[in-house]
């Protein structure tokens, strides 16, 4: 389960939040966060978006637009820390999360938190283990809690 607090009100400072969320990830919550904040607090929170992130390929994409009813580009759905599925080497995506995502909650929820105005970023809880099937081969790839950002998330 996980808790979802609005906080995407322009009368919120950017920095309080990010400092808010920020000590959120440092002292990890037992369950997961999901926070809904403006646009200016995820710029200020993510910053520069790495070059070397890894983006979903054009046939990801074209599944996440349809999936989500949305006209996203590449760049939004960007997943910063390197996975290799250990079984047949492909690089995971915000593909794979999103697909065991929407196995794990129903496509309905992720599509409904995801598909949703605004920008969202996710603190996992605490000591929490993501299992993450390739989307290639179907092997289970257990994860420790990583960056990942969606267009929203
Ligand atoms: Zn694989």
């Amino acid at each position: 389960m996980s808790a979802f607090v609005d906080l995407s009100s322009e009368q919120l400072n950017p920095e309080s939040i990010v400092s808010f969320v920020r000590a959120h990830v440092k002292n990890r919550p037992t369950e997961d966060l999901l926070f809904k904040v403006s646009r200016r607090t995820l710029e200020l929170y993510c910053g520069n978006k790495p070059e070397d992130a890894i983006t979903v390929s054009n046939q990801e994409l074209a599944q996440l637009n349809e999936s989500l009813k949305g006209s996203f580009n590449a760049r939004d759905f960007l997943k910063r820390s390197i996975h290799k599925c250990t079984a047949c080497g492909r690089v995971l995506t915000f593909f794979d999360f999103f697909q065991a995502g929407s196995k794990r909650h129903g496509s309905d929820y992720i599509s409904s938190l995801l598909g949703k105005d605004g920008y969202h970023l996710h603190v996992q809880k605490r000591d929490n283990k993501l299992e993450i099937a390739c989307t290639q081969c179907g092997v289970k790839n257990v994860l420790a809690p990583g960056g990942y950002d969606g267009p929203n998330y």
